[in-house]
């Protein structure tokens, strides 16, 4: 009997919805080869969706995808809703609803792709970066005062707990292990001397579970400009919420293009469902044009099956990437071609 996973489709806004389905395209290729089978449940929620019916999602939304195995977004954004209301309203209940405490974001310089980091080299740049989703800087902690008056104040508390902190080390730590055996802990306890002191002692506390990882830490300013000077020497980078949001971005930057980049919200536990989403937005200034670059989504999707148990079928996947950049020059727009969405789907498909 194959196995079928139950996979959420929220495709969202602009070019999200058009990025999807070339991840399917290759999913399903996928399926057959390594026998498992995927149902797919889709859903429209999305900023259109808010500014037809005032919500990103119905009330029992979260109950919905309770029982999905996993659930891949393609992007919500439209151009006058502002960000808060799709950040609010669909993907932070879903990655607090179901504890996905783990934002990764693999980082990888493919041949084929110039970097504008000179010292990017295609093959050396190759790491992780591990931020903790759910708690840190990014809390609903804090308040305005005196609004108007010109002793107006706000106070925005960071909350960092034990538990928190210490399973996402956990992943990182693990994760580690697997690949190269370096860990990387971004930190500022040189200036925030409450939480980033309490995240070090607890990256300590970890290291010793882990014998086989060398670690180091960096302060996030100087670790901003190494990601930028000498990208190749990381192998896994843990981080808050806050460092980690801005060192993901920078980090798909150096990798050349935010087409490319996928993400995973992870429920390291499995105890509810995991969400894979490439890392660009809906994209309204190309939306409708049919020539979003699909490798954030496809790549996305390999994470996703990854999670599912098929590693080797995300590998096939990745390799593919990593053939249609080097061996070809079908490419879209954002990476210097012609092709369309469809047209680069077909190609990555004809190399799996
Ligand atoms: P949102 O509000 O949804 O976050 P945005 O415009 O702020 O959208 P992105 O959607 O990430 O942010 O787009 C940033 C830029 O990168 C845009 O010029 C967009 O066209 C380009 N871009 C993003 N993703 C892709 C892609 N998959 N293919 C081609 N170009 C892309
Ligand atoms: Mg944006």
């Amino acid at each position: 009997m194959t196995t079928k996973h139950r996979i959420a489709l929220i495709p969202g806004d602009g070019i999200g919805a058009e990025v999807l389905p070339s991840a399917q395209q290759v999913l399903d290729v996928l399926g057959r080869r390594h026998g498992f089978g995927l149902s797919y449940t889709s859903y429209d929620w999305s900023c259109e969706r808010y500014l037809r019916e005032g919500a990103m999602m119905p009330d029992d939304g979260i109950d919905q995808l309770r029982d999905k195995d996993a659930i891949l977004l393609g992007a919500v954004g439209y151009p006058g809703v502002p960000d808060h209301v799709s950040l609010w309203g669909l993907l932070i209940p879903i990655r607090r609803s179901f504890r996905q405490y783990v934002n990764l974001r693999p980082i990888r310089v493919f041949e084929g792709i110039d970097s504008p980091v000179r010292g990017a080299l295609p093959g050396e740049v190759d790491f992780v970066v591990v931020r903790e989703n759910m708690e840190g800087e990014y809390s609903e902690v804090g308040g305005r005062l005196n609004r108007g008056f010109p002793d107006e104040i706000a106070v925005q508390e960071a909350v960092f707990t034990r538990a928190g902190v210490t399973r996402v080390l956990d992943y990182a730590f693990t994760l580690a292990s697997r690949r190269g055996g370096c860990l990387t802990s971004a930190t500022k306890s040189n200036g925030i001397v409450h939480t980033m002191p309490f995240w070090d002692q607890l990256v300590t506390e970890r290291a010793a579970s882990f014998p086989q990882v060398t670690w180091d830490q960096e302060h996030i300013d100087a670790l901003a400009a190494k990601f930028v000077l000498e990208p190749a020497r990381f192998d896994v980078v843990v981080a808050s919420n806050l460092f980690g949001d801005i060192l993901s971005d920078l980090a798909a930057a150096v990798a050349g293009s935010i087409g490319v980049a996928p993400a995973a919200n992870l429920n390291p536990e499995r105890d509810f469902p995991s969400m894979f989403e490439p890392v660009h937005g809906s994209a309204p200034d190309i939306a409708g044009q049919k020539i979003a670059n699909p490798l954030g989504a496809i790549w996305s999707a390999a994470m996703m099956l990854d999670h599912l148990g098929h590693p080797a079928a995300a590998k096939d996947i990745t390799d593919a990437i990593a053939s249609v950049l080097a061996k070809t020059d079908v490419r879209t727009r954002d990476l210097g071609g012609t092709a369309t969405t469809a047209e680069f789907t077909d190609k990555l498909i004809e190399l799996l």
